[in-house]
């Protein structure tokens, strides 16, 4: 009798498992179950339909900067599978992936379709047997080892080894649960926030190019392009800090103060000295009409209003009030944050299957032998830029080199 692997969840883990496992072990019965009517349907709309595939970061220490969770636990398994396995992994297959300035990789296709084709045609040229609409609803374990899987159609399936690649899925969850897994809390990562101000109502689609962004009364912050929306602040530096913070600002109800620095290579104090030093070597310049550092022109001006200079003051006019108000507003800018919407191009679930009980040189639940994790299933998330995928690569690719190789995994 052929081993069986039954993989749950026709997905990014679930793909790049499956069709490891069956090209590492071609004897091996490999079984992909799908619980909606089509696979790979976040691939699809991954990175804005183009599907931002992998990261040019090639040193692991560096790499597991990236994620807010998981990060220790990624250095190991970066060393086995990292952006450049990636990029190898799938130019072995025809699809050329390449980078963009910002580092974030892209089929040069363009089209994410380009990944699904490759997906689809590497399952079928190595026999995966792909399965639809068919719902993992429990799971037993039975006395020689094996597994039963039960599902909403199609009957039962006994299986030697199962790899979980079910994504952010609470039915899974709780059937992991009830397993005796723990489950960290999901909750989202990766969101921008809703702020009603008057020094940005008017600025949307103004983008500044280095911020510093901090929770008021916590330790996180981030750095990076902001940018002014309708609804808000968005931009890499809110979405870095929206999945760093994404516990603490959970327990805030995502009420808090958004403290910003507009000016990352000063602080309130060196600031305040510059403005003063305006004051003797450009007296008769109006205020608002010179920005200071990377500053947008229309965002100062705002600014500029809002601590009550106007267009006819200039540097010799402002008073020290005025200064340090202003110094204040372009150091430590303080924001009240009323709620978070989803970031369109990519969003994730930071939670899920506790790191501590699974082996992560394997993939292999330290509780129940023969079950494996890939994927967002697990406690591990990313910022955006390709991270997510690259976890999901990584992780299914251990799991499926160990079910198909255990001892040589091990080592
Ligand atoms: C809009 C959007 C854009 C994104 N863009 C990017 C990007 O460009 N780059 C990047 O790195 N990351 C991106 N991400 C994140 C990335 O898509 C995820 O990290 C990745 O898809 C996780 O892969 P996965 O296979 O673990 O989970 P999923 O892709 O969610 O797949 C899990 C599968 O399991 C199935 N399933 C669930 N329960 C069951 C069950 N009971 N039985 C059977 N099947 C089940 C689900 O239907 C699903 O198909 C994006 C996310 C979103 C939402």
């Amino acid at each position: 009798m052929n081993f069986k692997l039954a993989i749950i969840g026709g997905g990014a883990a679930g793909f790049f498992a499956a069709i490891n496992a069956a090209e590492m072990s071609p004897d091996m019965e490999v079984h992909v179950f799908e619980k909606a009517a089509q696979f790979l349907s976040k691939v699809r709309v991954s990175g804005g339909g183009r599907c931002n595939v992998t990261h040019a970061c090639f040193n692991p220490k560096e790499l597991i900067q990236f994620y807010p969770r998981g990060s220790r636990e990624l250095l190991g398994p970066f060393y086995v599978f990292n952006p450049a396995d990636t990029i190898e992994w799938f130019e072995k297959r025809r699809v050329k992936i390449q980078a963009e300035a910002d580092g974030r990789m892209f089929p040069v296709t363009n089209t994410s379709q380009t990944i699904i084709d490759c997906f689809l045609q590497e399952a079928e040229h190595y026999n995966v047997q792909l399965h639809t609409q068919i719902g993992l609803t429990g799971i037993t374990q039975l006395d020689n080892q094996q597994w039963q899987l039960n599902f909403n159609h199609g009957g039962d399936f006994i299986a030697d080894a199962v790899i979980f690649a079910s994504g952010s899925s609470a039915p899974i969850w709780e059937i992991l649960q009830q397993l005796g897994h723990t489950i960290i809390n999901p909750l989202p990562s990766l969101f921008t926030f809703h702020i009603k101000d008057k020094r940005i109502d008017e600025l949307m689609g103004v983008s500044v190019p280095d911020v510093i962004c901090k929770i008021d009364g916590e330790k996180i912050s981030s750095t990076g392009p902001l940018l002014i929306t309708h609804w808000g602040l968005s931009g890499p530096a809110i979405l870095k800090l929206s999945a760093w913070a994404a516990v603490q600002l959970a327990a805030k109800q995502y009420q808090f103060t958004l403290k910003i620095n507009f000016l990352p290579e000063y602080n309130y104090q060196s600031c305040l000295e510059l403005l003063i030093s305006q004051k003797s070597t450009s007296p008769k310049k109006h205020i608002q009409l010179y920005p200071i550092g990377a500053v947008p022109s229309r965002l100062w001006k705002s600014i500029c209003l809002f601590c009550g200079i106007n267009d006819k003051i200039n540097w010799s006019d402002a008073s020290k009030d005025m200064l340090q108000k202003l110094a204040d507003s372009l150091t430590q800018a303080a924001f009240k944050v009323t709620g978070k919407s989803t970031f369109k191009e990519e969003f994730v679930t930071c939670g899920g299957v506790a790191l501590e009980e699974v082996d992560l040189r394997t993939m292999q639940s330290k509780k129940l032998p023969g079950i494996y994790f890939a994927g967002e299933v697990l406690n591990i998330d990313a910022v955006t830029g390709g991270f997510n995928f690259q976890a999901a690569w990584t992780t299914a690719y251990i799991a499926a080199s160990s079910i198909t190789n255990p001892v040589e995994s091990k080592k």
